[in-house]
C-alpha cells in the first residue's frame, strides 16, 4: 500500500529521561490533560521549527503524520522526542492485562472457531467448548448471541490470551458461565435467577463522562457500557455530548421474593437528549434471533463500521491540514487522533482481514485492516498488538486489535485512526454507513408494542433511588470491572 511512508532512519537517540518524565504526567492527568498537553506541545513546537517549503508553497504536501524530514534535527523538539519502536517494553501497560470482550456469534460460527479467531490456545478452546456444551445440552445459540469474555494477557505469552470466563445469557433468568479454575482447567455452571423483574429508571444529567454520570445516578457499569455502545453508531460523542444534557436509562432489575436485588439492572431502553435531537435505543429480540438494540422505527443500530474504534476516547486532532505537533509545519493529517489512556483496547471498526501488523516507521506499531475491496482502516502508535493480530488474520467488528500507546512519532498516548477508500485516506468521521437491518412483519408488530411500553416507562417507571440498592455480591461479581470505560470518554 502506498499510504505509508517508507521506514525512516530517524534518530534513535531519544532522551529517555524526558520520556519517562512525560509519560507518567500523561497517565496521571488523563484524557483532558492529554488534550491540553497536546495543544501545548503544538504551540511550543511550531515557533522553533524553521519554515519549510510546505508552509509557503501554494500546493499542499500530503504527509501522513509520521515521517520527519531529514532537515529537522532532534534539538527542535527535545522533551517530546519520539520513541524508537524497540523501547516498547518501557511503556508496557500493566493495567490492561485483563479486559472484557463481547463477541457475537456469526452465521455458521461456533464458540471454538470464535476463540480460535482470537488465538486462544487449542487446549483451552477445547475445554471451554466442552464445558459450555455440557451446559447447553444440545441447545443451539442464536446467530448474533452475545458471548461475554473476560480475557487476560500474560506478559510472557502475549499471543496466547487466557480466557478467565465466558458467559452466555440467552434469557435474563438463565446464564451459562464457564470459568477458569486455579489449576488451569475450566468448569461450567448454569446460573438461574428465580426472581421477579422490577423496572426502574435512572434519569440524570451529564457531568463528566456519560458512563460516570449514569453510574453515579445508580445505573450499573455494564448497563451504561451497553447504552454507550448502542449510541456509538449514531452519536458523535466528541461533538454532540455536552455537560448538562439529560439522559434516561430503563433498567430491569431482578429481585428475589425477600426484596434482594440479584441483578443490578439490565438495560432495556435508553434516551439521550442532545442539543438538536433525541436518540432512543430499545432492546428487542426478534424471533429466532439475538437481542440487540433498535431505534424506535425498528431499525437495528448495528452498522458495518463503528464510529470510533474505542469505547473511551476523545478526538485530539481531526482530519485535514494542521500544524504538525512534532514537525512544526503545516501538513496534511491523514487520519483522526483519539486521545485515550495508555493500554486502552483498540477495536476493529468493522469485520475484515489484517493486512499489516507491526512496526511501520513513524506510525509506530500499526495495524491495517481490509474490510471490503474498497474500504480499509489503519491504527497507529499502539503499545502492542492484540492477541492473534498478524497479517492474514480475520477479525470481527469490535475485536481488540491492539492497545493505545505512543510508539513511532507521537507526543503522547493516542490512537491515530485512518480510513481508506480505494487506497486513499478519507475523513473517518465523514463516512456514512447506513445499511441497517429493519424489523418487519410479526417482529415489527411485537417490537412496536414493546417499544410503546418502554417509551412510557422511560418517563414513568420508579426512579432507582426510590428502590432498595442492589447490594448482592453475586450482582457485583456479575459485572466484572470494565475499567476501560471508567477512564472517562
Ligand atoms: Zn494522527
Amino acid at each position: 500500500m502506498t499510504d505509508f511512508p517508507p521506514p525512516s532512519d530517524r534518530p534513535k537517540a531519544a532522551p529517555l529521561a524526558a520520556l519517562r518524565l512525560f509519560r507518567p504526567v500523561f497517565l496521571a492527568v488523563g484524557a483532558i490533560g492529554l488534550a491540553i498537553g497536546a495543544l501545548l506541545l503544538i504551540h511550543l513546537g511550531s515557533p522553533t521549527a524553521s519554515p519549510t517549503p510546505a508552509q509557503t508553497a501554494e500546493t499542499t504536501v500530503v504527509l501522513p503524520d509520521p515521517d520527519p524530514p531529514p532537515a529537522l534535527t532532534s534539538a527542535d523538539f527535545q522533551g517530546f522526542q519520539m520513541k524508537p519502536p524497540d523501547q516498547q517494553a518501557v511503556s508496557e501497560p500493566p493495567a490492561s492485562d485483563r479486559y472484557e470482550l463481547t463477541l457475537r456469534l456469526e452465521r455458521g460460527d461456533t464458540i471454538e472457531k470464535m476463540l480460535a479467531d482470537i488465538d486462544v490456545p487449542e487446549a483451552d478452546r477445547k475445554q471451554i467448548n466442552e464445558a459450555l456444551q455440557g451446559l447447553l445440552k444440545k441447545r443451539q445459540l442464536a446467530v448474533g448471541e452475545a458471548i461475554a469474555l473476560v480475557i487476560q494477557t500474560l506478559a510472557d505469552q502475549p499471543d496466547a490470551p487466557r480466557v478467565l470466563s465466558l458467559s452466555v445469557r440467552p434469557q435474563p433468568e438463565r446464564e451459562f458461565l464457564v470459568t477458569r479454575k486455579d489449576d488451569g482447567s475450566y468448569s461450567g455452571e448454569e446460573k438461574s435467577y428465580k426472581v421477579t423483574p422490577r423496572i426502574v429508571r435512572v434519569e440524570a444529567e451529564i457531568a463528566g463522562s456519560l458512563q460516570q454520570s449514569g453510574v453515579s445516578g445508580g445505573a450499573p457499569v455494564a448497563a451504561m457500557n451497553e447504552f454507550i455502545k448502542a449510541l456509538s453508531y449514531d452519536v458523535d460523542f466528541q461533538r454532540e455530548l455536552k455537560a448538562g444534557q439529560h439522559f434516561t436509562v430503563l433498567l430491569e432489575q431482578l429481585v428475589t421474593s425477600d426484596g434482594k436485588v440479584t441483578h443490578p439492572g439490565r438495560l432495556l431502553a435508553g434516551e439521550l437528549r442532545l442539543l438538536k435531537r433525541t436518540v432512543t435505543v430499545i432492546r428487542f429480540r426478534p424471533q429466532g434471533g439475538a437481542e440487540q438494540f433498535y431505534n424506535p422505527q425498528g431499525e437495528s443500530l448495528i452498522r458495518s463500521f463503528l464510529r470510533t474504534p474505542m469505547d473511551a476516547s476523545h478526538i485530539t486532532s481531526r482530519f485535514g491540514m494542521r500544524e504538525h505537533p512534532i514537525l512544526g509545519f503545516s501538513a496534511m493529517h491523514t487520519g483522526v487522533d483519539f486521545g485515550a489512556p495508555m493500554g486502552t483496547p483498540i477495536l476493529a471498526a468493522g469485520a475484515g482481514k489484517v493486512l499489516m501488523a507491526g512496526p511501520n516507521a513513524g506510525y509506530g506499531i500499526f495495524v491495517k485492516l481490509q474490510h471490503t475491496a474498497q474500504i480499509g482502516t489503519g491504527y497507529g502508535h499502539m503499545s502492542r498488538l492484540g492477541p492473534g493480530i498478524k497479517p492474514g488474520a480475520v477479525v470481527r467488528q469490535g475485536q481488540v486489535i491492539g492497545f493505545v500507546g505512543s510508539t513511532g512519532m507521537s507526543t503522547g498516548p493516542h490512537l491515530h485512526y485512518e480510513f481508506y477508500r480505494d487506497g486513499h485516506p478519507v475523513n473517518p468521521l465523514a463516512q456514512k454507513f447506513a445499511l441497517r437491518a429493519a424489523l418487519s412483519g410479526k417482529d415489527l408488530a411485537q417490537f412496536q408494542a414493546q417499544s410503546r411500553t418502554y417509551l412510557v416507562q422511560l418517563k414513568s417507571a420508579p426512579h432507582v433511588a426510590d428502590t432498595p440498592a442492589p447490594v448482592s455480591k453475586a450482582a457485583v461479581a456479575k459485572a466484572p470491572a470494565a475499567p476501560q470505560l471508567a477512564r472517562g470518554d
